[in-house]
């Protein structure tokens, strides 16, 4: 737990899953949502899924961050907050604004997840609170104002377009339509733009390779996806804008 060489050869698994995640997704779709498709093996309630699937990412980075020798002290602690701020809200409220009754996800994609979160939240926590000493002549650098400004971007992006989707329906209803407001007038998928930008400002506000390792990671499960939805979309809708791109407004 409190080996520096324990944390380094998890933060170079994780640059190497990256790395695997997006050969993989560009050939598999993930399985869940708008793709999901059966012979994935057993599968549970999508809401149950998304909360089981973040729960180490909010609560096991609270364990793993406890543990750390600056845990009790101010500037980790902010550090802290900002992760939680999105991790709480993804965790524990995100699944409950989503309208998807009867909808299912495969065990395999939970436990996928679940063991991506468990080392991510590692690797992040035990920097933060542990193996890096942030006192408060971090919250005077430039790139913790920085980071923080583009988080906070990032989230706000996010945050408005999960909201725009989750409007989409009605209760009761499961369907689909074209999202047309705020970012969706520019890309298919303006929430993982707005989460990649997110964790960028992390990996920038903490200045670390566990935070760029998660940066990274993001970008090659979620570009992959939104090239996938946006196809999705041109297919499903004849009259889907055919000047939208998928992930970044003007150029992909
Ligand atoms: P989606 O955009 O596929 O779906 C989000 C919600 O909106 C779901 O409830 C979905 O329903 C609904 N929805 C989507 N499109 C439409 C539409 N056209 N009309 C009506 N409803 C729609 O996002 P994900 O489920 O993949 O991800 C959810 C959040 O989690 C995002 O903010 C994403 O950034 C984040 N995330 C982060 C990851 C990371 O690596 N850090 C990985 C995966 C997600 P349904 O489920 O029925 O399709």
């Amino acid at each position: 737990m409190h080996d520096l060489q324990f944390h380094q050869t998890a933060v170079i698994l994780q640059f190497a899953l990256a790395f695997f995640t997006i050969l993989g997704v560009s050939f598999i779709i993930a399985p869940y949502g708008r793709h999901a498709r059966s012979g994935w093996g057993p599968v549970i309630p999508s809401r149950w899924g998304w909360i089981m699937m973040e729960s180490p990412a909010c609560l096991g980075f609270l364990y793993f961050f406890s543990q750390g020798q600056y845990s009790a002290e101010l500037m980790p602690l902010i550090l802290l907050a900002f992760w939680q701020f999105h991790y709480i809200h993804r965790t524990f409220i995100f699944p409950f604004r989503m309208r998807t009754a009867g909808k299912t996800m495969p065990l395999a994609i939970v436990g996928l997840a679940i063991v991506f979160n468990c080392l991510n939240a590692y690797i992040n926590a035990t920097w933060i609170s542990h193996f890096y000493h942030y006192t408060m002549a971090w919250i005077e650098m430039t790139v913790f104002w920085l980071g923080a400004g583009i988080f906070i971007i990032g989230f706000v992006i996010n945050y408005h377009a999960d909201t725009v989707l989750l409007n989409l329906r009605k209760p009761g209803d499961t369907g689909y339509r074209i999202p047309n407001s705020g970012l969706y007038r520019y890309i298919a998928c303006p929430n993982y733009f707005g989460e990649i930008i997110e964790w960028i400002g992390w990996a920038i506000m903490t200045w670390s390779t566990a935070g760029l390792a998660f940066a990274l990671y993001t970008i090659a499960n979620l570009a992959p996806r939104a090239i996938s939805n946006w196809h999705w979309y041109r297919r499903q809708f004849p009259d889907y804008p055919p000047e939208r791109k998928a992930l970044v407004p003007f150029v992909i």
